[in-house]
């Protein structure tokens, strides 16, 4: 047989999970907390369940839980989208991603990424017959080249991923750079895929600012975002995605036979649990603190680095501790240290020579003093 995807190897996050706990490392390396979900939360869903909600829910996901993602859209961002038409529920934000690109990419479409970029967007692009193309963002910054963007655009390209807050650098894209793409994409019919995974784990008071708040951009775009992500439950699997009417649509077409519908009574549950913001509005806070016990007490003569402006990742530059590529670093770090990391060219095309590593900072104090004690003795 032919596969349809020759070059794309297991994922990094499971090779190096794998490797992390068969050498009993500290694991820093997947974007997972370490601590337990609010307890409250787990208590609504077994509530669910006693309470009999066991069937299938409806495939567009519990109206319920779409129209409070409706209202919390609407009181950040200020757009409307309508739950019976606009939202639909998702096995997690990787599901929203793959069916958005399965819903409009077609052999041959092009499909504009920057890289770095989370490794789940270019396998989905090329499994539907489509045509990553790769932009770097700057070396230093990460920041996005628009000008750059507007000449890759040709007349096939048919959509382009962007994300924010961004895995791996921990950027936010800021209001000028989501203008700018709207100016750019409006005389086009280019469609916009966002992943907002991160939208409430933004720092030092910065905003997230979502494509749903630029009127031109959300027409075109589909929004996907993760409950895992922001309720620290990312073995639920559940996200869900928005878009226009005419777009989304489109979208359930293909939801319907590719998962048909969602885990019913962790939908219940959710709609309590989001009755209250704090429980995402205190994110920012939480996710904070942790980013900065784990800079302030790191060693800067041995790494240098950017503080993350959100996501709950951190990139290191170990330059000045050695001149040895990062899979290979990262793998000593692993072996001989007992600490696993990702290294950067698991993101990239063209940085091979980036001695970067991206450490995961949700995690206990604990685990975060131990994985401290390790980089600063090295
Ligand atoms: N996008 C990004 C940028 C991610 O880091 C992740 C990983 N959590 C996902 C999407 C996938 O999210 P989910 O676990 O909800 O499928
Ligand atoms: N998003 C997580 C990360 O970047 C990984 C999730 C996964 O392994 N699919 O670490």
């Amino acid at each position: 047989f032919e596969s349809k995807l020759p070059h794309v190897k297991t994922t990094i996050f499971t090779t190096v999970g794998n490797l992390a706990r068969k050498h009993g490392a500290i694991d820093l390396s997947q974007g997972f907390p370490n601590f337990e979900a609010d307890a409250k939360l787990i208590s609504l869903v077994n509530q669910a369940m006693v309470m009999g909600h066991n069937q299938y829910a409806p495939m567009q996901g519990y109206y319920g839980l779409r129209e409070i993602i409706s209202e919390k859209i609407e009181a950040l961002h200020g757009h409307q989208y309508h739950p019976e038409t606009e939202i639909t529920v998702t096995v997690g934000a990787t599901q929203a991603i793959f069916t958005a690109i399965s819903t409009f990419v077609h052999p041959g479409d092009e499909v504009i990424v920057f890289k770095p970029a989370y490794d789940c967007y270019e396998p989905a692009i090329e499994a539907n017959g489509g045509i990553p193309v790769l932009i770097q963002m700057s070396k230093d910054g990460y920041a996005i080249d628009w000008n750059l963007f507007k000449r890759k655009i040709t007349p096939k390209t048919r959509m382009i991923v962007i994300n924010t807050p961004h895995n791996p650098s921990g950027k936010i894209l800021k209001e000028e750079d989501l203008l700018r793409l709207q100016e750019i994409v409006r005389p086009t019919n280019i469609l916009v895929l966002s992943d907002e995974v991160y939208e409430h784990i933004v720092f030092d008071g910065k905003e997230h600012q979502s494509v749903s708040r630029f009127t031109d951009l959300a027409e075109r775009s589909f929004v996907c975002a993760s409950f895992g992500k922001t309720f620290h439950v990312t073995g639920w699997k559940i996200g869900y995605c928005a878009a226009p009417k005419p777009l989304m649509d489109e979208f359930r077409k293909i939801h319907q036979f590719a998962v048909f519908c969602v885990d019913h009574p962790v939908q219940r549950a959710l709609v309590e649990y989001l009755k209250r913001p704090k429980h995402y509005l205190e994110l920012n806070t939480f996710y904070q603190q942790k980013r900065d016990y784990f800079l302030e007490n790191l060693d800067p003569k041995k790494f240098r680095f950017v503080p993350s402006e959100g996501t709950y990742f951190q990139l290191l530059d170990y330059t000045q501790l050695t001149q040895q590529a990062d899979e290979e670093f990262a793998k000593k770090l692993i072996l001989e240290d007992k600490l696993a990391s990702i290294p950067i060219s698991s993101f990239n095309v063209n940085h091979r020579d980036d001695k970067v590593l991206r450490f995961c900072f949700a995690k206990t104090e604990d685990t975060l003093s131990k994985a401290l004690d390790i980089l600063n003795g090295l």
